[in-house]
């Protein structure tokens, strides 16, 4: 049994090891992807406080390498259930049963999706959930970005440079991102916006081929295009707590200041949790304030 269990290796995740490791108690973190979560498709960040500019990748690197040196555990699976109400905490993944006295949940947000025919079928072979990603496969093609808010404008700003035509597929008939973006969007030559549309379908034989696409005045019109972009936002992804842990009808965390859940021993900290503001510098704040109250668990347990 481990001391202090952490489900998901974003910042807030790594932040609880970081402190839990420093102050000499055995931590595992549960990783089902790759570690730095949604800063991993960061281009650049540039609101944290003391360094001025840095690729989301490399941030997240470091602060990957910041725990493994202290002998942090980490073990890339998914976490698929969990057991709360007992002393020992549980959860299980495809493979194994984990203990631990303490549970930290950290396990962000999970990419909203279209629901639309085809999009599944073709996730991977012209659908795509990050333009950052994987915008250089689609070199001199034509591509859609579906969203109206700050990511899909600035997905639609990158793709431009790479792309030989970018359509922006905006469901009403105003953006939600900042002025900036739109004017330097309106700006772009190759660019065009479709406003109050929807797709309707996602068409292909081994890749994408065309997007079925419907107006507002329910006119439908099928365009050919190579790649088409998901950015419209994402939300939590806490089912396997529902009945165990308290959350608000969104499906976020409901926790207090400290990140404690209704269960002792169980806290939630950084994007997964009901608060003002998602932010890198929000999410390590979470982790240090949840990782603080585990040691303390923890030591008054021993
Ligand atoms: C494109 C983009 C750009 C952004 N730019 C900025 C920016 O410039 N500045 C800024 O401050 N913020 C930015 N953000 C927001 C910021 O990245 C998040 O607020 C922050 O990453 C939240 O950290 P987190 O640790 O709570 O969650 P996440 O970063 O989402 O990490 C959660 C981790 O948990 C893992 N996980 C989930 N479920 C399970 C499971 N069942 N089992 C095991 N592991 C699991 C996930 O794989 C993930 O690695 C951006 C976000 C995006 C998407």
């Amino acid at each position: 049994m481990v001391d202090v269990l952490i489900i998901g290796a974003g910042p807030a995740g790594l932040t609880a090891a970081l402190y839990a490791l420093r102050a000499g108690l055995r931590v595992t973190i549960l990783e089902k992807s790759i570690y730095g979560g949604q800063v991993s498709i960061t281009d650049v960040v540039e609101n944290y406080p003391g360094i001025e500019s840095i690729s989301g990748i490399e941030l997240a690197k470091s602060m990957y390498e910041q725990v493994t040196k202290l002998c942090c555990k980490i073990i890339f699976e998914t976490a698929r259930a969990v057991e709360l109400n007992s002393d020992v905490k549980k959860v299980r993944t495809a493979s194994k049963e984990l203990e631990a006295k303490t549970l930290i949940i950290a396990n962000g947000l999970k990419r909203r999706t279209l629901g639309c025919k085809g999009e599944e079928e073709f996730s991977g072979r012209g659908v795509s959930y990050c333009a950052t990603c994987d915008g250089n496969l689609y070199k001199d093609k034509d591509v859609i970005i579906v969203g109206g808010g700050n990511t899909a404008l600035e997905d639609a700003l990158y793709l431009s440079n790479i792309c030989k035509s970018v359509k922006l597929v905006v469901r009403k008939n105003l953006f939600r991102g900042e002025k900036y973006l739109i004017d330097s969007v309106h700006k772009k030559d190759n660019i065009e916006c479709l406003m109050e549309s929807k797709i309707a379908e996602i068409k292909g034989e081994r890749a994408v081929k065309s997007v079925v696409i419907r107006t507002g005045a329910d006119k439908i019109k099928e365009l050919e295009v190579s790649g088409v972009f998901i950015a419209i936002g994402y939300e939590p992804d806490n089912k396997i707590y529902e009945g165990q842990l308290d959350l608000d009808k969104n499906g976020y965390f409901i926790s207090n200041e400290e990140c404690k859940t209704n269960i002792e021993g169980v806290y939630v900290a950084g994007d997964c949790r009901l608060k003002p503001l998602r932010q890198i510098v929000t999410a390590v704040s979470d982790g240090a304030i949840a990782g603080t109250d585990a040691i303390r668990f923890v030591l008054s347990k021993n």
